[in-house]
């Protein structure tokens, strides 16, 4: 657990929110400030700061593919999009990597 990390401190439960799924290596849950009706964050359960150095880690990348696979499949999702934002100048605010899944609305492309 990374000291000042907000997710480590959801995923040690000391921070509420709203799981909406859990397996051994990560967590999912409910974004506070949803930009879709649909805006969970996938996380895993070890401080990794960002996708660059999850991709360094091919156990914990291969988790966090599953666990996204794993959330589709339950809430059903059929049209989603998948975001990883990395480093501040791209919208990085938490440092420990985690997957936007959005999904219940149209979604253009390329994104605004
Ligand atoms: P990013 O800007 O890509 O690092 O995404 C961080 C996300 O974490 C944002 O979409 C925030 O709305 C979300 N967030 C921040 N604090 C919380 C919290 N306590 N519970 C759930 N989501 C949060």
């Amino acid at each position: 657990m990374a000291e000042d990390c907000l997710f480590c401190a959801i995923v040690a439960g000391e921070v509420a929110v709203t799981k909406v799924r859990e397996d051994d290596d990560t967590v999912a849950f409910t974004d506070v400030n949803p930009q879709a009706p649909v805006h969970i964050l996938v996380v895993p359960k070890r401080h990794i700061a960002d996708i660059a150095a999850l991709g360094a880690d091919p156990q914990a990348s291969a988790a966090l593919l599953h666990a996204i696979r794993g959330l589709v499949d339950a809430e059903r999702l059929a049209d989603f999009r998948t975001v990883f934002n990395t480093g501040a100048g791209a919208g990085q605010s938490v440092f420990h990597v985690h997957a936007h899944v959005l999904a219940g609305r149209p979604m253009a492309w390329p994104p605004g």
